[in-house]
């Protein structure tokens, strides 16, 4: 199968031909090339679609100085001004959405309506939240419990919010502009000033949120760029002296690496990191509302969703009947390249990625599992997989255990219910789980009783930029969104007078 591109807008091109030839370091508001380069594909095609600079410690190292040097005039601004510009660059994205869109379904993959109708949304609702948040950083007035108070005078003592600093953020490439948008409207709602390195796969849209945030106002130095490879532009970030903090979404791995990297100046550090999100679906549950919810769970962007719904636990009962209507639905999607408005499943990101989802399901194939429906690559650039659907696993296997970060849904049956939240439970992993049912007994119990940052009801995927989203156990520490996000880029000072 050939996944021929349909022809770019005017604007996408416009900007290919601005960005996308070797001139994308944002650094100090200018925008220059680096020493060498590396190219970005479009992974439906394989074709190269732009040539960026390959930033390494030297432009890192630039970029910091840029950032600090930016620091006082943005901490000092007054939150209203802040605001001001976080609504400006919401308005901005969405005036310029369907070209956003475009950019990143070319370099990422997605079907078009993924980015166009979720993620884009996510980011513009991002910037508004957090553009009411920079006007509402408070200290506390605390009535001093000192003992000793000086003869005549009296102990007056309270606390204030202060930024942190430089933000160092480091992203991936599965939803790009989103999670760009997670690290910096907090950041910059709170008063920092930030380095971004994007993930090399998918740099694209973070060069045109450059150009959108100069054009909403956003002083120079304040928001730099550096594209660039994870083992240099990135090592660099996060061993950066300079930088106060690391925000980082991204393999459990690679976490580890920034941890150790962090350690030098002990930056703080927020870590937002894989998982193996269980989905359990009880003999109640309205199955309606299951098939396609838990389907989509797995199968939207292609299963490359850090909570996707990858483990599935279903009651005995309705077993056939859930696996018959989930398989259907893998059956029905539609693959192509992500910018035919058809496309309802895209390629994966990369050819390596699609060689390790592939060695995932061979592994579980030998093992002894059933493949219910999919397993196979297919197209000629070597990144379509089909979606997935695999029985008959054993908790030990890595398709059950591991991120497999693709379209395959691994499904286990149960009989008991304090069995299945100990099952789900069984993982190195925290970061979000569902539960489908209608009882409010089985929803309120498994809520309390499930390891995760998240449980949804009835539902997957429900991100708000109001709600905190992040991990326990191995899939980080930390939030984005919600207060909990602008709270990570705040410090608190006390201050303590006699009056
Ligand atoms: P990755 O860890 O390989 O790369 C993430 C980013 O880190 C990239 O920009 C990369 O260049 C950089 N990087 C790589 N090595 C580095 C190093 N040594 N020092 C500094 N930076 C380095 O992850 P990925 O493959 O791009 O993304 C997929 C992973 O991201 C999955 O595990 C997924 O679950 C996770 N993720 C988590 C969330 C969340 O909110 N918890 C959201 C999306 C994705």
């Amino acid at each position: 199968m050939v996944h021929t591109r349909p022809p770019l807008s005017e604007a996408a091109t416009a900007f290919l031909a601005r960005r996308g030839r070797g001139e994308g370091l944002l650094i100090a508001g200018t925008w220059r090339a680096a020493a060498s380069t590396f190219e970005t594909v479009d992974p439906a095609t394989g074709d190269c679609i732009g040539v960026l600079p390959r930033g390494g410690a030297a432009e890192i190292d630039e970029a910091v100085a840029a950032a600090r040097g930016a620091l006082p005039g943005w901490k000092a601004t007054t939150p209203v001004n802040r605001a001001k510009i976080l609504w400006a660059m919401a308005d901005l994205i969405e005036a310029h959405i369907d070209e956003l869109a475009e950019l990143e379904t070319l370099d990422q993959g997605k079907p078009l309506f993924v980015g166009r109708w979720a993620e884009i949304p996510g980011a513009v609702n991002q910037f508004r939240f957090f553009a009411g948040q920079a006007m509402a950083i408070e200290g506390q007035t605390i009535e001093s419990s000192i003992d000793y108070q000086p003869a005549g005078r009296k102990m007056a003592t309270w606390t204030r919010r202060e930024p942190v600093g430089v933000v160092g953020a480091i992203v991936p490439w599965n939803s790009p502009i989103v999670l760009t948008a997670m690290k910096l409207a907090p950041a910059l709602a709170a008063g920092c000033t930030i380095v971004l390195k994007p993930a090399e796969n998918t740099s694209l849209t973070a060069l045109r949120l450059g150009e959108l945030l100069a054009e909403a106002g956003l002083p120079a130095g304040v928001f730099n760029v550096v594209t660039g490879l994870g083992g240099e532009a990135g090592a660099a970030l996060a061993g950066h002296p300079g930088v106060d903090k690391i925000a980082f979404t991204g393999s459990t791995q690679t976490g580890r690496a920034i941890i150790d990297a962090a350690k030098g100046n002990l930056k703080r550090v927020s870590l937002e990191l894989g998982g193996k999100s269980p989905m359990i679906v009880m003999p109640d549950a309205d199955l309606d509302l299951a098939i396609p919810g838990v389907a989509n769970a797995i199968f939207f962007n292609g299963g490359q969703v850090c909570v996707a719904g990858s483990r599935l636990y279903v009651h005995s009962a309705i077993r056939d009947a859930l696996l018959e209507g989930v398989a259907a639905y893998a059956k029905g999607l539609v693959a192509g390249h992500g910018l035919d408005p058809a496309t309802q499943m895209g390629p994966l990101v990369s050819a390596a990625q699609a060689q390790r989802v592939e060695g995932f399901i061979a592994d579980a194939r030998a093992a002894g599992a059933t493949v219910l429906t999919g397993g196979s690559r297919f197209g000629a650039a070597g990144t379509f997989i089909q979606p997935t659907v695999i029985t008959d696993v054993t908790p030990d296997m890595p398709i059950v255990r591991d991120e497999v970060f693709g379209p395959v849904l691994v499904a286990q049956a149960f009989d008991d219910a304090d069995a299945v939240i100990a099952a789900a439970n069984d993982s190195d992993y925290g970061l979000a789980a569902s539960v489908w049912t209608q009882s409010l007994s089985h929803a309120h119990r498994m809520a309390d009783a499930l390891e995760a940052g998240t449980v949804w009801i009835n539902c997957h995927l429900m991100y708000d930029a109001a709600l905190p989203i992040g991990g326990v156990k191995q899939s980080g520490y930390g939030r984005d969104s919600g207060r909990a996000a602008l709270d990570s880029y705040l410090e608190w000072k006390t201050v303590c007078a006699v009056v």
